[in-house]
This record gives structure tokens, sequence and C-alpha cells, in this order.
């Protein structure tokens, strides 16, 4: 068989049950990818003796015929979930040498189901950035080359730590949308507090999906934003998110924001006729500055639904202009309260001090990266006596507002909402908010107030811009809705033709 590492998920869980493959096969063709991409510095740890092992379980069960829905899949984990034994620090170097001695909820789904674990993703510090330069590991570089940049001059600044003038996969999950585009394993985990699932799959060429809140449990996925933090994979396909999810989704009792409702068959949804669904593109969405070729990928995913039988409506979502000044309020005062726990004494790093006022600075000074200290003196200030009423009350009263938005719109009996992923295609690693950190928040502009209200995202490629670079677009539905979701991104997906990805350079 040819590389197997070009297959997609649902080709090689077909390929493995009618025992074409092994999953040891898979999983050494993977390790080998694994071994020779280090340099886009995707993976911070590789586990490959647990890989082998579990895929040897694996063909085991299959030979049995017991095979689960993702036996012997090759996949990689964001350094955000709790991993038993395995290094989990969420990127931090406050949470140095941290080892859990329990596995989370979801990645223990994806083992009961019969994944391969590859090993653990870079990510920003504390899922905090939209680059994957927040990161204590050092940035990731996409696998897509940027405009007029050859192999050559790709593989020198590869080599250089900074990775200067090469792309960012995006943020926060920049490890797992790079090692999925760059073939290092079938499907990541990944996670979106913002937006840091649907932004790098957007920068990418691959698909994410935040689900709506509550669909996966957070037990064990190390807490940036209680309130808007969810899991959700990214893959290559929409049918790879939809088997993915499949597993990732459940209700658990150890997280009291799970809910308790079955998990639809959402592979099923792929493929379902759209046919006589509504559609609504929001007005709010158009915002100043737009790139003439968003607007006009924005227009081709309008015509491509309206030819599969949607009904599209012009529709208003009027706060959304303040759902990104609101969400910097409400999720550094939930990172601030959320990282107080790292003090010196429960994990991970302590940098000795006079007293324990004094440990308890010198370790939070020397173990948080400079934005999470940001986000923390933000979130502090915001929850102060004086501020409290000024800020984060105003922030929470927007947010309900912003929820009500998308409830008029779809009382009013639209089934999901079309929208840009992001306001660009990928710019360079370093290239953004080191003068000003707003700009690289302003990233999140079309993503935020899916996560405020709580509600079901989708990034599916769509084209490339006019630099040959990935776009995407988002589709947002009703709570719970991702069946629709998963149905609107195929057509997308089928209409706009997957653009290959990258060939390896690196
Ligand atoms: N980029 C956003 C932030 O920095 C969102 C991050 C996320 O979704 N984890 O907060």
């Amino acid at each position: 068989m040819t590389d197997p590492t070009r297959l997609t998920l649902a080709e090689a869980r077909d390929a493995l049950r009618a025992r074409k493959l092994s999953a040891g096969e898979l999983t050494r063709a993977h390790l080998g990818a694994v071994e020779k991409a280090r340099a886009l510095n995707a993976y911070i740890v590789e586990t490959p003796e647990k890989a082998l092992a579990m895929a040897e379980a694996s063909d085991a069960r299959l030979a049995r015929g017991e095979a689960g829905p993702l036996e012997g899949l090759p996949i990689g984990v964001k350094d955000l979930y709790a991993t038993e034994g395995v290094h989990t620090q969420a990127c931090s170097h406050i949470l140095d040498g941290f080892k859990p001695r329990y596995e989370s909820t979801v990645t223990s789904q994806l083992w009961r189901d019969g994944a391969v674990m590859l090993g653990k993703l870079n990510m920003d510090e504390f899922a905090m950035g939209s680059a994957n330069e927040t990161s204590y590991y050092g940035p990731v570089a996409s696998p897509w080359l940027p405009p007029n940049r050859d192999a050559d001059w790709a593989r020198a600044a590869l080599a250089d730590p900074g990775k200067k003038g090469l792309l960012t996969p995006g943020g926060s999950s920049g490890g797992s949308a790079s090692a999925v585009a760059a073939h290092l394993c079938l499907a990541a985990t990944a996670s979106d507090t913002g937006g840091s699932i649907r932004q790098p799959a957007a920068f990418t060429g691959t698909v994410g999906i935040k689900p709506t809140y509550g669909r996966c449990s957070r037990w064990g996925m190390v807490a940036f934003a209680s309130s808007l933090d969810q899991a959700g994979p990214i893959a290559r396909t929409t049918r790879d998110c939809a088997i993915m999810l499949g597993s990732m989704a459940g209700h658990d009792p150890r997280d009291a924001t799970s809910v308790d409702a079955p998990v639809p068959d959402y592979e099923a949804a792929v493929g379902r006729s759209i046919k006589g669904l509504r559609i609504g593109i929001p007005r709010e969405y158009r915002i100043d500055g737009m790139p003439a070729e968003i607007e006009a990928l924005w227009s081709r995913g309008v015509e491509w639904l309206r030819a599969a039988g949607a009904e599209i409506v012009d529709i208003s979502l009027p706060h959304t202009r303040h759902a990104l000044p609101a969400y910097y309020i409400v999720a550094p005062a939930e990172a601030s309260s959320n990282l107080a726990r790292y003090d010196g004494v429960r994990y991970g790093l302590r940098v000795p001090g006079r007293d324990i006022a004094d440990m308890y600075e010198q370790t939070r000074r020397a173990g948080f990266g400079a934005e999470v200290r940001r986000r923390v003196m933000i979130g502090t200030y915001v929850l102060s006596a004086g501020y409290y009423d000024a800020y984060y009350v105003r922030a929470q009263k927007i947010r309900t507002l912003i929820k009500q938005d998308f409830e008029k719109v779809y009382a009013d009996g639209v089934d999901a909402i079309l929208t840009p992923a992001t306001p660009s295609a990928a710019f360079g690693i370093g290239e953004k908010g080191s003068a000003d950190p707003v700009e690289m928040y302003l990233n999140d502009v079309f993503t935020v107030t899916v996560n405020m209200a709580g509600l079901p995202g989708i990034a599916v490629p769509a084209g490339l811009s006019g630099d040959g670079l990935p776009l995407g677009l988002q589709i947002i539905g009703r709570p719970f809705g991702e069946e629709t979701l998963f149905s609107v991104a195929e057509v997308i997906e089928q209409s706009a033709g997957r653009s290959p990805l990258p060939a390896r350079w690196w």
C-alpha cells in the first residue's frame, strides 16, 4: 500500500477493518512521519512505545472482530489534556514536570474506542493566543509555505528556533492543526475558548469543530476560562471530525456542566441533504477593512448552499461588535481565578523565596509567560472591588445580549449561520501583536461570539487566497445542532473541492 499517512481517518478505519493494513503498520508510518517533522515543533512529546503497545492491542482486537469506532487510528493530543503518566503542561513552564495520575474524560473515551496516542501537541501557553507563539516550547510552523518562498528557503528558516518568516498554523491549537495538515496524525484533539479550534483549522486547510458548551466533558482539561472552554477535534475532513466527536462527546458526572443527552451518530449527518434548511447571513459580520477575497469566499459559500437547496436569509446579530471587548474581560477574569492554583506548592515549578509570599511571587514570575501574566493582571483588575461593576458585570450583561441575538434568529426559524472563519489567511510567525496585543486579539472577531453564546461552530476549508493559502468558512449552529453543522460543512467541502495539503518539504 502507498503511504498510509495520506489516508483520511475514515479511509484508514475502513482499511484496518478490511485487514488491508494493520494498526502496527499505520502507527509505524505515523511515528516515522513525526520523527522527520520534528523541526515543525508540532509535537512537544512523542510517545512511540505507548503508541506501538496500543497498536498491538488494537491489532489483537481487530483480529478478534472486536474493533471499537477508532480502533488502531493514531491521533495526537493537545498538551492541555491530562494524560496519565505523560507530560501535561498546557505548554507552560509553571507546570514543569507535571505528569498526572489520571486521564481526562475526553482522551479516556478516545482510548476506550481504540485510538492510538502518538504524543502531546504544542499549543499557546494555557491556550492563550492565536499564533502558538506564547508556548514555553516555542512557536509551531505551518506546513504551508509562505507566498513566494521555496522549500530551500523554508528549510533554512525552520532550523532557526524563532522560525521567523514561516507561517503560523494559528492558535492556540497550533500543534494540533499543523500536525493534522502535515499528516503527522489522522486527527487531533484541540480546545476552543474563543476560536482556538476554528482559527487554526482555517489557517491550515483543515476542519475543526467547537461543539456546544457542555457537549464534551472538561474534566481533566487544564482550565483557561471555564464558562467558555470546550473540547473538540481537528481533522482533514468533515467526516473525520464527525467520527472523532462521536467518541469525544458525552455526559460525565465529574463535570457538572456536561450535558446528559445522548450522542447522535454524527457521521450519519455527513452527506445528508440540506434542502430547505434556512441559513442566516449576519450583516454585522461584514466588518470594515475585510479583504475582498474573504468577502468573495463568503459569497461563494452562499451560492454553494443555495445550489444545494438551502434557503438563504439576511439576519442581524446587533451586539456582535461588543463581543470581542467583552470576551477579553470575561476570559481573563476566569483565567486569573483558574490560574490562582499555580502557587509553587501543589504543582510543577517552585522557585524558593524569603518566605511563602515571596516564593509564590518568584514562582509565578518565573513560571508564567508574558501573555499569561498580562491576562492574570487584566483579570484581577476587572474582578477587583472598585471595578467589578464597571467591567466584569457589564461584560456579563453584553454576553447575555449576544446570546439573545442568536436566540431571536433561531426562534425565527434559522437553522444555521454562515460567516467567514477568520478575517485573513495565515500570517507570518512574529508578524502580529508584538507592539500591540490587540492586533492579535482581532483575529478572533468571527469566533468569540460563538463561545460567548455557548453555541457550536465548525470551520471548513473553502478555497485558497490569492497567495495560495487556505481560507475557511464558519457555520454556527443551534445549541446541540452539531449534526446540521456536519451536513452543511460537507456541502461546502464537496463544492469547494478539497485543496491538496502541502507535500513534505520539511
Ligand atoms: N485567541 C483567543 C485568546 O487568546 C482564544 C483562545 C482559545 O480559544 N483558547 O484568548
